[in-house]
């Protein structure tokens, strides 16, 4: 663990293993945190706070960007580290850690950029001025699915605005985390600054993230379940929370879209980090006028995927995180078949030479699937395309919206018009139009109803870490 700038073993002397997903193999022992060592990093992060917050944003922003030079320069080895404890293929690993980098550069930036205002007063003698101040202790607790990414996603604005850390990263990807945080203790973070708890049982940290008094805000990314739970807790102290919860995104082809372009994007979206992404394609409709070119595309690229270790060349599709989360894909692919889906490829576990070691799942293409399927409404995070039939008397706006979630969702349009109707329509806060890849460092990321509460990455992921505070000056 990372305390107060010293690297500790756990108050108890516990610790636990971190593993290959695809090989099962130790690939590091790490302090197993407590309840107690939550508490010491928060101590350390309240007493960091006063001086942090005072530095300039000048100074703050300097060793952001040591931090991103760093993460650049070490981008081989962090991918490779990140391909052996998650899982995902190296590209995509080296693809996250630029990723992982952006932040650090974005808020850098940024972190200069905090304005005031000042408004104008009906009153003569009167004048308001508005500063943005950092909300102070911030509790962080980040998924295994972008190991990397999602601690600065975090951890970046929330150091530009001022404000100090504790951290928990996912119990299944605690050396990526450790890897950052070495890169933000040697570009010159002072200690207490940034504190990292590593933990096997998430349960303890997260009830002292979400109840301790000197924490102001939280800020989680993982399940919607969790996200409640945590933000319920929050809610004692009234701490301010970002939650970046599960999702179900529609990806909707519509009658006038190319079939082939389209099947392309959602191959790439869909299976992207083994289908573990919140902003994953969960219901693909496609207008029946174009299905059967949609679908036969969609088959061969789904065939030629290559499932395996991702250190292996060519790799497309790394293991799944455990064996729950295979046990819930197959689960929603049987009770779909059950129901009168179509399997076309894939649907069982991928064993042989040496699969049987991991959680792989074959890629799978499922058609005809309806909503009185568990697929229809359960996100999958697996490899698992569902593709729903529509015509010209269904309403596919009414259709896509009809989820809890709210994160992601994708068009394929040529008409401009029909475009930005269902821009408009859509109750999800990413949407990508003939686009797979709605994401950025300079974009805001996050959902609406059940996919979360506020936004990361932009100048709206800066917000979330101040406080408004007004000033009105009698003159
Ligand atoms: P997933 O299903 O994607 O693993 P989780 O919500 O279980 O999503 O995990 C995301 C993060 O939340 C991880 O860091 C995990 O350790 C943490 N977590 C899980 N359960 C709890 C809990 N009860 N309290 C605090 N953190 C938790």
């Amino acid at each position: 663990m990372y305390i107060d700038g010293n690297w500790l073993a756990a108050a108890s002397g516990a610790t636990f293993d971190s593993r290959n997903p695809a090989t099962g193999e130790i690939l590091g022992t790490l302090p197993n945190g407590n309840g107690e060592d939550a508490e010491r990093a928060i101590a350390a992060a309240a007493r960091a706070f006063p001086a942090w917050a005072t530095r300039t944003a000048h100074e703050r922003s300097a060793i952001l960007y040591k931090a991103w030079a760093l993460m650049l320069e070490r981008k081989a080895q962090l991918a490779e580290l990140m391909t052996g404890e998650q899982g995902k293929p190296l590209k995509a690993a080296q693809n996250e850690v630029q990723y992982a980098a952006d932040f650090l550069l974005w808020f850098a930036e940024e972190a200069k950029r905090v304005y005031g205002e000042s408004i104008p007063s009906a009153r003569a003698d009167q004048r308001f001025f508005v500063a943005y101040q950092p909300v102070g202790v911030v509790a962080a607790i980040t998924p295994w699915n972008y190991p990397v990414s999602m601690i600065t996603r975090k951890v970046a604005p929330a150091l530009a605005a001022g404000c100090t850390v504790v951290l928990k990263p996912a119990e299944t990807t605690p050396l990526c985390a450790r890897a950052v945080f070495e890169i933000l203790h040697e570009a010159g973070v002072p200690p207490g600054v940034v504190n990292l708890v590593t933990a096997q049982d998430p349960k303890p940290i997260g009830v002292v993230f979400s109840t301790h008094a000197a924490v102001r805000k939280l800020t989680f990314t993982g399940s919607t379940v969790v996200g409640k739970l945590l933000a319920r807790e929050a809610a004692a102290t009234l701490k301010r929370v970002s939650m970046e919860l599960g999702g179900h995104a529609p990806f909707i082809v519509c009658a006038d879209a190319d079939p082939v372009h389209a099947a392309k994007g959602a191959a790439g979206v869909k299976f992207l980090n083994t289908g573990q992404a919140c902003i994953s394609p969960n219901r693909i409709y496609v207008h029946k006028a174009i299905a059967a070119d949609f679908i036969d595309t969609l088959a061969k690229r789904i065939g030629v995927m290559k499932v395996g270790n991702g250190m292996e060349p060519g790799v497309g599709i790394g293991p799944l995180n455990n064996a729950a989360a295979l046990e819930k894909v197959d689960r929603q692919v049987q009770d779909a078949v059950a129901k009168g889906a179509r399997l076309v490829c894939g649907g069982q576990r991928s064993m042989g030479d040496g699969l049987d070691r991991g959680c792989f799942y074959a890629p799978t293409l499922l058609t005809g699937v309806t909503p009185d399927m568990l697929i229809y409404r359960e996100e999958t995070f697996g490899p698992v395309a569902a593709v729903c039939l529509y015509d010209d008397k269904d309403d596919i706006l009414a259709l896509a919206n009809d989820t809890e979630y709210g994160l992601a969702a994708y068009v394929y349009t040529r008409d401009i018009g029909r475009a930005m109707r269902l821009f408009e329509g859509l109750r999800f806060g990413i949407v990508g139009i003939n686009d797979i890849n709605p994401t950025a460092a300079a974009a805001p990321f996050g959902g609406m109803k059940e996919s979360g509460l506020g936004r990361e990455g932009a100048r709206a992921g800066l917000m979330e870490y101040l406080d408004t505070k007004l000033g009105g000056f009698s003159v």
